[in-house]
């Protein structure tokens, strides 16, 4: 499907979706202007649909899309989110509730299922993140989505992290998917999107709306550049999952590393190591073939300590996040060692 699907069809046609760059269209047909629909965007959609099993809708970010769904909910919303999820997220959900957009945000341990499930009385949406960034948490999405719920909850998902390779929460019960495309779907550092996935006609026209009034509409160049990157979704994330596997095994043993994280599968290993914040700065400082820097989900390997950033208070300080990329293994170990 990610190969196949997203072309132009018929004798003649490009094999590859053009990128458009017209804002507008003549008039009499079914596109009118570039805000509202674009070819540019349709074909990365059809590809991400299909993935994730719905239709999908492409936006400017990662961020675009969760503001997007979260946008969507009455004034008089409860809101049960983790609080592992991505920083991003929790401080929008807090802003959002601060100015009263959201009645209540219920933060929980969402791989506490029963703790999660008890959380979602009353509520109006349970978001999931799964596995969480940056501490790999996972969510039992079945046992969450399938529990009996107040009428009209709305189970959400970002998908970043195990993508529809590894998870697709529509089959799991969910009701909206959503991605930062900016990591493993365009998969190589070099643009940032979102996307969001739905089977429900409400909710479907409701992003519609939120896309086309919030205004948060992806640049042909990056949505060209993300279906390209999802064209090898599948390759890239085998060699990586299979390199994230082998590091997680040998971080594991490494006298200089106290905890390893990983849910066994996927490219993202969080692992602290000893001596805290300050040893964690002397691995940033000192590897050379892996990037030092924020963002996961490229071809290259990338690592960070998290709990730098302001808002990240609940990581522990000495935790890196390792993004795994495609380097060989004997490479990338001759450096982390
Ligand atoms: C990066 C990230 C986001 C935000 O995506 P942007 O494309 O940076 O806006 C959301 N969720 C998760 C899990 C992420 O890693």
């Amino acid at each position: 499907m990610a190969i196949s699907l997203g072309r132009p069809h018929g004798p003649g046609a490009p094999v590859n979706a053009p990128i458009g760059t017209s804002s507008t269209y003549r008039a009499g047909g079914d596109i009118v202007y570039g805000r509202e629909d674009s070819p540019s965007w349709s074909a990365f959609e059809e590809v991400v649909g299909a993935l994730e099993g719905g239709r999908a809708l492409a936006f400017s970010s990662g961020m675009a899309a969760i503001a997007a769904v979260l946008g969507r909910l009455p004034a008089s919303a409860v809101v049960v989110a983790p609080g592992g999820a991505y920083t991003g997220t929790r401080t929008l959900l807090t802003e959002w509730h601060e100015l009263g957009r959201v009645a209540e945000v219920r933060l929980v341990d969402a791989a506490d299922t029963e703790a999660t499930v008890a959380a979602c009385e009353g509520a109006t949406l349970v978001w999931l993140e799964s596995p969480t960034n940056p501490m790999l948490a996972v969510a039992d999405i079945p046992a969450i989505a399938a529990a009996p719920h107040p009428l009209g909850l709305s189970v959400a998902v970002d998908n970043t992290f195990a993508t529809p390779i590894y998870q697709r929460p529509l089959d799991l019960g969910a009701d909206v998917v959503v991605h930062s495309a900016t990591k493993f779907l365009g998969g190589h550092s070099d643009l940032l999107m979102g996307v969001a996935v739905t089977r429900d006609d409400g909710w479907y026209d409701g992003l519609v709306q939120a896309r086309t009034y919030g205004g948060a509409i992806p640049g042909a160049l990056e949505a060209f550049l993300a279906l390209r990157g999802l064209r090898t979704l599948d390759v890239r994330l085998e060699r990586a999952s299979e390199t994230a596997t082998e590091l997680a095994a040998r971080l594991l043993l490494h006298p200089a590393v106290e905890v390893v994280r990983y849910p066994g599968f996927g490219a993202m290993v969080s692992f602290d190591v000893a001596g805290g914040a300050e040893a964690a700065e002397r691995v940033c400082g000192a590897v050379r073939l892996i990037v030092s820097a924020t963002s996961l989900g490229g071809v290259e390997t990338s690592i960070e300590r998290r709990s730098k950033y302001a808002g990240e208070e609940r990581t522990p300080p000495g935790l890196l996040r390792m993004s795994v990329g495609l380097e060989h293994i004997d490479d990338l170990w001759a450096d982390l060692d």
